[in-house]
C-alpha cells in the first residue's frame, strides 16, 4: 500500500478539536500516521480546500430483505436514475432504493466511507450480508431487530435481564449484528394481530408487557454487555400528530438507568416522531419541546430523518404504521411479518412542497438540528430512503449552512406552514466544524467506532477533501457553492485508497463489515441449549441453520466487547 501525504487543507477533525487549521495529514498502510517520509508518498495538494474525516451514516436502510422489496415494487425507480457503467465501475439504477454498487459508489462521491443499515430482521441476516458484500468501498454494519422478538419479550415480561443479555449476545453473534434496534416496541408484534399499541404505557397484546419494559429492559441489556451503541430507538405512534409527547415519554423512561450523564438512548428520524397536534388539520411541531429537553439532558443522541421535496419510497419495520400510509397516500403498499421477529412495510411517498403536512415535516426537522444547541446530539440523516435519498444529503448541508437558503425554500412552502414554522426566526447558521461533527465525528462517537470519525493518530485513513475554501468563500452566502462540493467530493480516500477523484469513482475496494462478538461464554452455552426447544416449536428455520457464518462477511470486522454477564 502507498504512502499518502494530503498537504496544506483546511483541517476539520472534531473528535480532535482541529477546527479549520491548516495541516498535513500523513497516511501510511491504511492508517493515519504522524508522519512518513516525503520523498516516497504520494503529494495531494489540499491547498484551498477543506479536509475532513470520511463520512460516517448512522441511520440507511442500503441493504436486506425489505429493500430488495422496495426494487422489485419499484420499476419506475430505475428507469427514472440510471448509474452509468465505467471502466471502474458497474451500471445500476435506483433514484430512491439504488442497487447495490451504485448504493456503494454514491456514498463514496459525497466522501461517505462508513454506513449502517439500522433495521436487518435478524431471520433475513443472511440477505442483508450478501448484499453488504456487494455493496463497494463503504465500510458497514446492521441493526438486528431485537424490540418484538418473542424471546426478548418473554425474557422481559419475567424481569429475566440477564437472561435476555444472554439471547442478545448470541442474536448479535448469530446475525453479524452491530446494535440493539427497537422499532415501535410491542407495536410490531401487535401488528401480527392487526392492531397496535397506543402509547408507551399500552400493554402488547398476548404478551401483557408494555412498550416502556420493553425499551428499559433492552436499555440494561445494552449496558450489561458494554455495547458500543446505545438502543438505537424508533419510537411508538412514529407518523402521528400528537406523538412528540410519547417522545419525550420514551427519553425520559431511561434517565434512571444513565451512568456518569453517558448516552443511554438514540431516538433515530427525530422529525417523525416529534409532531404535535390533535389531527391532521391541527397539525404541528413539536420540535420546540424535544430541543428542550434534549438541550437539558446528555443521555440523549438522534438524528434528524430530514424531509426533502422529492418522491421517494418509504420501508420500515414499523408495519402499522407503512398501513397508514398506504391509506392515507393510495399508493401500492407491501406489508411482511417476519416469523416470531419483527414485521415490515413499504410504500412509495411524495413529498410536496405545497402539502401543509409536508412543508411542516421539513420545517421539524430543520427545527430540531437549529434548535439542538450541542451538535454532538443531533445528526444530519434522511433516513434514507424514508424522508429521502441519502443523495440529497450536501442539500440539508446547505440548509443548515445558510439561512439564505432555507428562506429560499421556506417562500415556496405551503403559506399555513410557511406561518407556524419556527425557521424564520432562527438565525443560526452551522459552521464547517459543526458540520464535520454531525456528519462524521458525533455519528461515529455515539457508535463507539474507534477509529472512524477522526483524523488522529492510528485512526483508519478514511478522508474527504472538498473543493470549497472557507478563506476566500461566505459559505452562508454561496449555498450552491457548499452543495455542490459536498455532493462531489474533490477526493474520497478509503483505508488509504483514493476511490474517488474529482467527483468520480476511480477505484472499487471492498469495505469491512463491522459487527460486535460479545464475549459470554457461559451464559451462552446455556442460552443456546434453550434456543435449540424453542427453535423447534417456533421457527421455520432450524437452529443449526440460522446463525450466519463470520466467513459469510466479505471482510469480517468484529469488535470484541467483554460483558458484565459470564
Ligand atoms: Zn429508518
Amino acid at each position: 500500500m502507498t504512502s499518502l501525504l494530503i498537504k496544506n487543507g483546511f483541517v476539520f477533525d472534531p473528535l480532535n478539536g482541529v477546527k479549520g487549521e491548516k495541516m498535513d495529514i500523513a497516511i501510511e498502510n491504511g492508517k493515519i500516521v504522524e508522519k512518513i517520509n516525503e520523498r516516497e508518498a504520494k503529494i495531494i495538494d489540499a491547498s484551498g480546500m477543506i479536509v475532513m474525516p470520511g463520512g460516517v451514516d448512522i441511520h440507511s436502510h442500503i441493504a436486506g430483505a425489505k429493500v430488495n422489496s422496495g426494487r422489485l415494487l419499484r420499476p419506475e425507480d430505475h428507469f427514472k436514475d440510471v448509474e452509468p457503467k465505467t471502466p471502474i465501475t458497474r451500471s445500476g439504477v435506483g433514484y430512491s432504493i439504488p442497487s447495490t454498487f451504485t448504493t456503494g459508489y454514491r456514498y463514496a462521491r459525497m466522501g461517505y466511507t462508513t454506513v449502517m443499515d439500522p433495521a436487518m430482521p435478524p431471520l433475513k441476516a443472511r440477505h442483508t450480508h450478501e448484499e453488504f458484500n456487494d455493496t463497494p468501498i463503504i465500510d458497514k454494519a446492521a441493526y438486528p431487530l431485537l424490540g418484538d422478538c418473542w424471546f426478548v419479550l418473554e425474557y422481559l415480561k419475567k424481569n429475566r435481564i440477564e437472561e435476555c443479555a444472554a439471547y442478545v449476545a448470541w442474536m448479535l453473534k448469530a446475525t453479524k449484528g452491530y446494535a440493539i434496534k427497537i422499532v415501535n416496541p410491542g407495536g410490531l408484534e401487535a401488528w401480527g394481530f392487526g392492531r397496535n399499541v397506543r402509547n408507551i404505557d399500552d400493554p402488547v397484546p398476548n404478551f401483557g408487557i408494555t412498550p416502556r419494559e420493553i425499551i428499559r429492559g433492552l436499555c440494561k441489556v445494552n449496558k450489561l454487555l458494554n455495547l458500543p451503541h446505545t438502543i438505537h430507538v424508533h419510537t411508538n405512534n412514529l407518523g402521528k400528530p400528537g406523538n412528540y409527547i410519547n417522545t419525550l415519554e420514551t427519553m425520559r423512561c431511561v434517565e434512571d438507568l444513565v451512568e456518569n450523564g453517558k448516552p443511554a438512548i438514540h431516538i433515530t428520524h427525530c422529525q417523525f416522531s416529534a409532531f404535535a397536534g390533535d389531527d391532521w388539520r391541527t397539525f404541528d411541531s413539536g420540535a420546540e419541546a424535544i430541543a428542550k429537553y434534549v438541550n437539558a439532558h446528555s443521555h440523549v443522541t438522534l438524528d434528524m430523518g430530514q424531509i426533502i421535496f422529492t418522491e421517494t419510497t418509504t420501508m420500515t419495520a414499523d408495519g402499522p404504521f407503512q398501513f397508514i400510509l398506504y391509506e392515507l397516500s393510495g399508493n401500492k403498499w407491501v406489508n411482511s411479518d417476519v416469523e416470531t421477529e419483527t414485521s415490515a412495510g413499504i410504500v412509495p411517498f411524495q413529498y410536496k412542497r405545497k402539502s401543509f403536512v409536508h412543508a411542516m415535516q421539513w420545517s421539524i426537522a430543520m427545527e430540531l438540528a437549529l434548535l439542538i444547541q450541542d451538535p454532538w446530539k443531533i445528526f444530519l440523516t434522511t433516513d434514507h430512503p424514508n424522508a429521502g435519498p441519502f443523495t440529497h444529503y450536501p442539500r440539508v448541508i446547505s440548509w443548515l449552512i445558510s439561512r439564505k437558503a432555507r428562506e429560499k425554500i421556506l417562500e415556496r412552502i405551503n403559506r399555513k406552514a410557511q406561518r407556524k414554522s419556527l425557521v424564520p426566526t432562527i438565525d443560526r447558521e452551522y459552521s464547517l466544524y459543526e458540520i464535520a461533527v454531525i456528519t462524521r465525528a458525533g455519528q461515529s462517537k455515539a457508535l463507539g467506532l474507534k477509529n472512524k470519525g477522526h483524523l488522529g493518530v492510528g485512526a483508519d485513513a478514511d478522508i474527504a477533501i472538498y473543493n470549497l475554501n472557507p478563506e476566500t468563500l461566505d459559505l452562508a452566502q454561496k449555498p450552491k457553492t457548499v452543495r455542490k462540493a459536498f455532493e462531489r467530493a474533490a477526493y474520497t480516500i478509503k483505508d488509504g485508497n483514493i476511490t474517488v477523484k474529482n467527483g468520480e469513482v476511480v477505484s472499487t475496494p471492498s469495505g469491512r463489515t463491522f459487527w460486535v462478538n460479545v464475549e459470554a461464554p457461559q451464559a451462552e452455552i446455556e442460552i443456546s441449549k434453550k434456543l435449540q426447544q424453542k427453535f423447534g416449536e417456533y421457527y421455520t428455520v432450524k437452529y443449526e441453520n440460522y446463525p450466519v457464518p463470520e466467513h459469510y462477511l466479505a471482510i469480517p470486522a468484529s469488535i470484541n466487547v467483554k460483558a458484565e454477564v459470564q
